[in-house]
């Protein structure tokens, strides 16, 4: 429990509140969200360290109740079985040791489970399509009694496994959310039709929770009170109605907005919308309800978190992003170390990842998925400090510089542009990609926060090979990043596009720097993500762009951030024409031909400007040629070691050459 604060601004965020029986130390709590951790010391330890950066309750992710439920091959949460009682309970003494509170959210994910470990056929309340190549089976009566019977078993483990709460998931149209929603729910006897038949599956679990939980234990739901699709719950209609019939049956709820149809407003990525975009429909739900309202929503900012419990919207403050990006956030505020929190960016590569089964990582927060090995915040300072010669100052060699700076080395970070951020100075200045600057940002500032790292920049800082050499360093990194290729090779060919070599053949940011104005510009693409996405809607505000893809789609990598619908939206708002499952064959003056990758038939698209956007190439020239000589430079100079580190060893997400540099920071 808090009982001193550095300073009275953002105190609000520091009351204790109590949840039923339960009482949460402070204001800020860590909704459910899923890793693909699974159970056990990755979990504990994801969990535990949000609990000792300060945040008050945290709510462990979707836990399933049953073998029907069952999202093979990600990794969600368990409770179907006594087997995993005793990972959690490690978890919870975990997060008790920190002064958290633990909740588990029990899950069933009714038409979305598809079963592929159990082999049991998809449950929901209604035969309706999912989307996913199967249609699940109207559940019987005798179905619903086994799984309201399955949450009451989960609640019983939550209570064996010492869990301070239940969080019962209602919300994003899984099972509860499919027998309330009219949109999911067709049935013509007493769990469909009128709203209180609608509501008779969520009362029965309610009822299922409440007699398998101690007197000490908190009950309540995450609820989806706007399904943002047509035909479902409205927060002006009956999403509202049900938070007003439930009331305080629960002890407190957890107000989110969209399903699976309207994921892209579920867990917004930047691009798609600003800052606690979610907050006013939380307020509905408010201004009902007599028992506590936590809210999300990309709340990242500790004065807008305060504003937030003050204006009445919430009573808690969630951050599931934000608790990835920082998870010393709340700790970080109430010792006023406000410019130390490294705010997320809305990317979603973590959500990307963690549902499709791969483990969580985050752009800005390397130390994911590593925090037994890496203590977040913690570095261990080395009692003979070496010069370090970094050079590029891009993501990787910035992270690098802080952490080598942290841990006590002299480090010297040379960048060749006027200002550090490298890739993210092009990314960033793109449309709606405005907050992935914070990854530059936040670098920059605790750069300067530390003594030992002097940075750099300009012609001046421009690093050769004879500059490396007689630089006097002992260790030198190279960070020199990737390039976008002026070929346009691609996976299926693998060679230069003929007549690569035009003058009207530009890179993104040669294309941007043109800036050309009524031409027809084509788009070669393979990338599938933000810059193919930027460049083309930057220019076609004033020119007839045609994007050509290889791809049956586009932009395949951003299905899974929730970017792609955001995406299609506003370049076919802009007038982009669409080119799929086609690869340019050749370049000419005026035009282009495309091949169909399928068919091989040929056409013609006429083509002022070629914009490249299929692959990066790494700068490792330098690299090459110091490790080619590295024996004659420990001879004849002070350079013992000589790193790569980031895009110059392998072009990947931003992500990777973050975590890239970390690693060789906490290592050197
Ligand atoms: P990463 O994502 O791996 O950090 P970036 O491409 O974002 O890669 O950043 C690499 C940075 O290195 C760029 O800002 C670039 O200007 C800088 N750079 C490349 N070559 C040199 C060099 N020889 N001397 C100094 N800086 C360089
Ligand atoms: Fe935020 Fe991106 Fe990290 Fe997710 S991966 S927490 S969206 S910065």
């Amino acid at each position: 429990m808090y009982t001193k604060y550095m300073s009275d601004r953002h105190n609000a965020l520091f009351e204790s509140i109590d949840l039923g029986p339960v009482t949460v130390p402070n204001r800020v709590f860590q909704p459910p969200h899923g890793n693909a951790y699974g159970l056990g010391d990755q979990q504990t330890a994801f969990r535990a360290e949000k609990a000792r950066g300060g945040f008050g309750l945290i709510v462990q992710e979707y836990s399933q109740i049953h073998e029907s439920t069952d999202v093979t091959p990600v990794d969600s949460g368990y409770i179907h079985d006594d087997e995993t009682i005793p990972p959690q309970r490690a978890m919870v003494d975990a997060v008790h040791d920190h002064g958290g509170k633990l909740f588990v959210e029990l899950w069933h994910g009714g038409a979305t489970a598809g079963n592929y470990g159990s082999r049991r056929p998809p449950l929901s309340a209604s035969q309706l399509p999912t989307g996913n190549y199967y249609t699940p089976k109207e559940m019987e009566h005798a179905d619903i009694r086994e799984i309201v019977a399955a949450f009451g078993d989960g609640a019983d483990r939550a209570r064996r496994a010492g869990y301070d709460g239940i969080e019962l998931h209602a919300a994003h149209g899984y099972l509860i959310s499919q027998f309330l929603s009219p949109f999911y729910n067709d049935r013509d006897d007493e769990y469909g039709g009128s709203l209180e038949n609608r509501m008779r599956f969520f009362r029965e679990v309610i009822e299922s929770v409440r007699e398998n939980v101690s007197d000490d234990m908190a009950v309540g739901a995450r609820y989806t009170i706007d399904e943002r699709v047509e035909g479902g719950l409205t927060a002006d209609g009956d999403g509202l109605e049900i938070v007003r019939r439930i009331g305080d049956d629960l002890d407190f709820w957890d107000i989110d907005i969209g399903v699976k149809q309207s994921i892209d407003d579920m867990i917004a990525p930047s691009r798609r919308h600003s800052k606690n975009y979610q907050i006013d429909f939380v307020k509905a739900a408010t201004d009902e309800l007599d028992v506590p309202v936590g809210g999300t929503g990309r709340i990242t900012d500790p004065d807008d978190a305060v504003a937030l419990l003050e204006e009445g919207y919430v009573d808690m403050v969630g951050m599931a992003r934000q608790s990835i990006s920082d998870p010393h956030w709340p700790r970080k505020v109430r010792e006023e170390r406000i410019d130390e929190i490294r705010e997320c960016i809305g990317c979603n590569v973590c959500v990307s990842q963690s549902r499709q089964g791969i483990p969580l990582t985050c752009t800005q927060n390397p130390t994911v998925g590593r925090e037994a090995v890496w203590p977040p915040e913690e570095y261990e300072t080395v009692d003979e400090p070496k010069g370090i010669l970094v050079v590029g100052g891009g993501p990787a060699g910035m992270e690098f510089a802080r952490v080598a700076g942290e841990r006590g080395h002299l480090v010297h970070l040379n960048e060749k542009a006027e200002t550090l951020g490298g890739r993210v100075n092009f990314e960033g200045t793109l449309p709606d990609l405005g907050e992935w600057n914070r990854v530059r940002d936040w670098r920059t500032t605790e750069l300067e926060r530390l003594d030992d790292v002097a940075v750099h920049t300009g012609s001046r800082a421009e690093m050769c090979y004879d500059d490396v050499e007689s630089y006097g360093a002992e260790v030198v990194v190279v960070a020199t990043g990737a390039r976008w290729s002026e070929k346009g090779e691609t996976s299926g060919t693998h060679r230069p596009v003929p007549g690569w070599n035009r003058d009207h053949v530009l890179t993104p940011e040669d294309a941007l720097e043109v800036d050309p104005s009524g031409r027809n510009v084509v788009i070669f693409d393979e990338e599938g993500y933000n810059v193919s996405a930027g460049v083309a809607q930057s220019l076609a505000a004033d020119n007839d762009v045609t994007f050509v893809t290889p791809s049956a789609s586009a932009f395949d990598q951003a299905v899974h951030t929730f970017e792609r619908g955001t995406i299609f939206t506003t370049l076919f708002e802009s007038g982009v024409e669409f080119v799929p499952h086609h690869a340019l064959e050749e370049i000419r003056d005026d035009d282009v031909v495309t091949a169909n990758v399928h068919s091989g038939a040929q056409t013609t698209l006429e083509a002022d400007y070629v914009v490249f956007t299929t692959m990066r190439k790494s700068n490792d020239d330098l690299y090459r040629d110091l490790t080619a000589n590295l024996d004659s430079l420990r001879q004849s100079t002070e350079i013992e070691e000589v790193h790569a580190i980031g895009d110059c060893v392998s072009p990947r997400r931003i992500a990777d050459a973050v975590y890239s540099g970390h690693e060789l920071g906490r290592q050197v």
